[in-house]
């Protein structure tokens, strides 16, 4: 009998044509995660099998649960064996030191030339029990312990607690974005939830030396290494803003100096998209938090590009959001309190309403143009990787 830890899909088994493009990729990224881990994993569309050969179940049993395309995990014993009474004995074994009063057995057949019903099969293993246990009984409504057996093509399986997995796609299965990474608490937040969806996230920064300090620019680092965990690895972009933001600052009336920004972060983000072959952008907007979030801002930012905006966060409470970002631990990262360029450049009066053809001319007072191409040329770009990259090539 062997432990080991059994992976279910969930939300994947719905993908009938994809399913093969899910799995691997969910494997692949389940090998970048246990890089330095002694396992061999093995699978077909049911189910991901994890030997672990030398190591600690807890310790990959935490790493597993920040992989998204798991639905649950288990802890399982595998039998190489189908016979039922020799199910009944080993779990009458496993159950030697587990303190229980009361249990029920649920069974799972996914081979079906298996003549008894599931319900029959765990009646039998339930008969077994009661007569070889003393003082136990069967509560089907609130178990204490419930006994899961499941019987594939010539191996069956038992475990008795199943650990609840990330769910969601695995990452990459969807494609890449750009992830607009500022030091506040939505963008990881946004970030977290577009990786969720199976996207493969590029951070793209906006620094604006000597105006924002290092100290900010460490943070944004900081979290993207916090994203990293959940997108295998991270690209972060960072264009120096300085000239652009100072140019639109001495220029622009100043009611407008936040949507011309946002019109030219826009800009920038939409080209590194396309450089990246990334298909989307991605960023932490949330109707209404502040003036450049209204509806009528939004729009007169958003034209000035055509690839998609998703705003996984645009519908949610401030209080919604902090609640992830403590679960995921960017919260106090994101905290820290170092200004980042929107804040410093901040006018009194920014304009809730702004006009799209007002926008058009006063950005004909800045050469623009030359200026997003010049911050783009050689911006920098920061690899952040969990992994050692001679082990690089074994996984890929
Ligand atoms: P907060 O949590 O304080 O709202 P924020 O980063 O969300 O922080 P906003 O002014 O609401 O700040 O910005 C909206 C979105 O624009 C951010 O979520 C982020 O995606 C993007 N953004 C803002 N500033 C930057 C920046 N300096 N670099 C990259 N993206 C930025
Ligand atoms: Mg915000």
């Amino acid at each position: 009998m062997e432990k080991l830890i059994m992976i279910k899909y969930g939300e994947l088994t719905t993908k009938k044509e994809n399913i093969n493009l899910f799995i691997n990729t969910l494997k692949q990224n389940i090998k970048f995660k246990l890089w330095d881990n002694n396992v061999l994993i093995k699978f077909d569309k049911g189910r991901m099998f994890i030997k672990v050969l030398d190591d600690d179940f807890d310790n990959i049993v935490n790493k597993l649960k920040e992989v998204f395309g798991i639905h649950e995990l288990v802890i399982a014993y595998e039998l190489k064996t189908l016979d039922l009474e020799e199910i009944k004995e080993k779990i009458l074994n496993l159950l030697k030191d587990k303190d229980f009063k009361n249990f029920k057995v649920e069974t799972k057949r996914s081979n079906k030339n298996i003549p008894k019903s599931s319900i029959l099969i765990s009646s039998e293993i339930g008969g077994f029990l009661l007569k070889n246990i003393a003082n136990i009984k069967v509560d089907v409504k609130t178990p204490e312990l419930i006994i899961h057996v499941e019987l594939r093509n010539s191996e069956s399986y038992i475990y008795f607690e199943v650990i609840n997995g990330l769910g969601g796609y695995p990452v990459g299965t969807l494609g890449k974005g750009i992830l607009m990474l500022s030091g506040g608490i939505d963008s990881p937040v946004a970030g977290y939830m577009a990786i969720k969806r199976g996207v493969k996230i590029e951070g793209l920064y906006f620094e604006s030396p000597p105006h924002t300090s290092i100290e900010a620019k460490n943070k944004v680092i900081e979290l993207a290494k916090i994203l990293s965990k959940y997108n295998n690895d991270i690209k972060l972009h960072v264009i120096n803003f300085t000239e652009i933001q100072e140019s639109i600052y001495k220029n622009i009336p100043h009611e407008y100096l936040i949507t011309i920004m946002r019109r030219m972060m826009y800009r920038i983000s939409a080209i590194i998209a396309s450089r990246s072959n990334a298909k989307i952008i991605v960023n932490g907007e949330s109707i209404g938090q502040v003036a450049s979030q209204t509806l009528t801002s939004m729009k007169a930012i958003n034209e000035v590009i055509s690839i998609p905006v998703i705003r996984p966060l645009a519908c949610f409470d401030k209080l919604e959001i902090i609640d992830i970002a403590k679960k995921i631990n960017s919260y106090e990262t994101s905290i820290l309190p170092y200004e980042d360029c929107c804040t410093i450049f901040v006018p009194d009066h920014p304009v809730i309403n702004p006009d799209s053809k007002l926008c058009l001319e006063y950005e004909e007072l800045i050469p623009y143009k030359e200026l997003i191409y010049k911050a783009i040329k050689d911006h920098e770009v920061i690899k952040i990787s969990n992994i050692s990259s001679s082990k690089y090539d074994d996984i890929l």
